[in-house]
């Protein structure tokens, strides 16, 4: 049994095969299902796919510039 949870692509349960042209896939949204037909074998097989998104911020301007002692002052 091919590990098929949580993979960084697709990978059909059947075979393992790992489809590499996941970005082809029509997902209704960031998160979504698809029945994916299997490339390798053909077999049809439910696909979901797992967003996880994180955001970094950072301010534009440093309020305190004298403790930034790598930063180039022109
Ligand atoms: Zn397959």
């Amino acid at each position: 049994m091919p590990d098929t949870s949580w993979t960084d692509q697709p990978t059909c349960p059947y075979c393992g095969h790992i489809e590499r042209d996941a970005w082809e896939i029509p997902f209704d949204s960031i998160d979504g299902e698809v029945v994916q037909t299997c490339a390798h074998c053909g077999e049809d097989y439910h696909l979901s796919r797992n967003a996880i998104i994180t955001y970094t911020s950072e301010p534009l301007k440093k309020a305190d510039t004298r403790d930034a002692g790598s930063e180039v002052q022109s």
